[in-house]
């Protein structure tokens, strides 16, 4: 499965509560323990190793928060060669 990660921008953030609705993976919750800048309680990414990069929180962002980032997946050739080193 691919790895992503994302950067949320955490004083432009309004804690409207959309791309923690959406997360496919339940990986971004809202931070309740603190204000930002705004005065908004900031979206949070828990980064558990879950995020796969699907960018639907990004996508979603009224305020376009949130920066993707997404792992390249490994070069064909290398992934034969782990394919035959795992036979
Ligand atoms: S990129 Fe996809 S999986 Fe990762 S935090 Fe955003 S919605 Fe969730
Ligand atoms: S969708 Fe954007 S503005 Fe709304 S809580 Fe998430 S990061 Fe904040």
């Amino acid at each position: 499965m691919t790895v992503g990660k994302i950067i949320i921008h955490q004083d432009r953030c309004k804690g409207c509560t959309l791309c923690s609705t959406v997360c496919p993976q339940h990986v971004i919750h809202m931070d309740d323990t603190r204000l930002n800048a705004r005065g908004y309680h900031p979206a949070l990414f828990v980064d558990n190793g879950d995020c796969t990069g699907c960018a639907v929180c990004a996508v979603i962002c009224p305020d376009v928060c949130i920066t993707v980032y997404r792992e390249a997946p490994a070069p064909k050739r290398a992934r034969l060669a782990e394919g035959a080193a795992a036979l």
